[in-house]
């Protein structure tokens, strides 16, 4: 394949916020794991290039990938209508759900029961932007990460967290005394975004990931992070 022409030469740069398991993590060490920084790493070997990973908040790394500071965004991005306005989108290679999270013994049970409760949401993610949509923006607070909301929820300083289901499940296993209500929020699909009109990336992102999938290394990916 013809080489790729990317920000810093040698290397596939991914903007990431690494709080949001068990996509992308930051261990004791403060190495990076998780599925889309392994599914990035192999990517990065199938273009011949070294992957370099740049942490910072969710919102920071949409905006780095539209702006070309960074080749791409691999942070659980949701495609969204909005997003495909102002950047380009590889073909999905996974799927989310928005969970809601309470306390054990919430009197909220469904997604219409969060009508005026105070709703915590991760700053710039779809949970916050589908929440402000329903509920009004005076009932939702954006977060810095996922984390601090459910540590907001803990504090009693939020009646609910809504967030993708992954992360909601590390959350909750984490924290005793919370809980995923059963019913779910909104379906949606994961994609790597990168610059507008960056065709040449996006078609070398998208035959890798194509390889990826074929061999069975995405799926092995998952797995490894994922226990059904
Ligand atoms: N999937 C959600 C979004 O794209 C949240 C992603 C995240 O918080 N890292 O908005």
């Amino acid at each position: 394949a013809a080489a790729v022409t990317t920000v810093n030469a040698g290397k596939l740069t991914m903007s990431t916020n690494a709080a949001f398991p068990p996509y992308e993590m930051t261990t004791d060490n403060g190495d990076f794991e998780g599925i889309d920084i392994e599914v990035a790493g192999a990517i990065a070997k199938k273009l011949g290039l070294e992957l370099q990973v740049d942490d910072m908040d969710f919102d920071a790394a949409l905006l780095a990938a539209q702006n070309g500071k960074s080749d791409m965004v691999m942070a659980g991005v949701t495609v969204t209508d909005e997003r495909l306005k102002v950047m380009d989108f590889s073909d999905t290679y996974a799927e989310g759900i928005q969970s809601i999270i309470v306390p054990e013994g919430s009197d909220i049970a469904t997604a219409d029961d969060l009508s005026g409760k105070a709703i915590g949401t991760q700053r710039g993610t779809t949970g916050y932007l589908y929440c402000t949509d329903d509920f009004g923006e005076e009932n939702v607070i954006a977060y810095d990460d996922g984390l601090t909301a459910v540590q907001a929820l803990n504090n009693g300083q939020v009646d609910a967290v809504v967030i993708d289901n992954a992360p909601a499940q590390e959350f909750v296993a984490a924290n005793p005394g919370l809980k995923i209500l059963d019913t779910a929020y909104a379906q949606e699909d994961y994609a790597i975004g990168v610059a507008k009109g960056n065709t040449q990336l996006l078609d070398a992102i998208n035959g890798a990931l194509e390889e990826l999938q074929a061999d069975g290394t995405l799926q092995a990916i998952v797995d490894k992070y994922i226990t059904a």
